[in-house]
């Protein structure tokens, strides 16, 4: 479609970052494109509005910079998960293993509770390790979960199968 073309064209492969053998996939042309950034921020928000979300969660950084325009377009509340050790207030925290050692991330406790329907945005789904952490942090808040949005899934790397279990028949949505 024509959307996809678009998108894919202000995506950069960066060979052998951040350590050899990778290529990243840098977002940073796309951001710099009004176009190409308004085309993607309808398209998360269409997600969230058909999938009946009340509030976006983004996860840090990208995932905040993709998913802020996405929460004032569909005009739901936007709440950060972030890295450990970052937000001020009461938390709950949620260790993920990665390739090599493990990672912790946070959301502020008091912004996700019962009756809530989160739909999580991020730029890239590579894993699903931090989706997935991210799935477990809403439920543990007592929340629900709308979905997973993202702008591109990296197949090869089987994140869908492992977050599978964590959404709950919820659709993970990648443009
Ligand atoms: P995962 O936990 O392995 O799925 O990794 C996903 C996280 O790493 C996301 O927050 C992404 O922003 C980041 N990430 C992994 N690979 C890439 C990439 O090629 N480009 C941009 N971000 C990436």
């Amino acid at each position: 479609t024509g959307i996809e073309e678009l998108l894919l064209s202000r995506i950069r492969d960066v060979a052998d970052y951040p350590e050899p053998g990778v290529m990243f996939k840098d977002i940073t042309p796309l951001l710099a494109d009004p176009a190409a950034f308004g085309a993607l921020t309808d398209a998360l928000a269409d997600i969230a509005v058909r999938n009946g979300a009340t509030k976006i969660v983004g996860l840090e950084a990208r995932g905040f910079i993709l998913g802020a325009p996405v929460a004032i377009r569909a005009g739901l509340g936007f709440i950060p998960v972030r890295k450990a050790g970052k937000l001020p207030g009461a938390t709950l925290s949620q260790a993920y293993d990665l390739e090599y050692g493990s990672a912790e991330i946070e959301v502020h406790a008091e912004d996700l509770s019962a009756g809530d329907r989160v739909l999580v945005v991020d730029d890239v789904l590579a894993t699903g390790g931090t989706a997935e952490a991210s799935l477990r942090l809403i439920r543990r808040a007592g929340a629900e979960t709308a979905g997973v949005a993202v702008l591109m899934e990296l197949g090869f790397l089987g994140g869908r199968g492992r977050l599978e279990p964590a959404l709950q028949g919820a659709p993970l949505e990648a443009l």
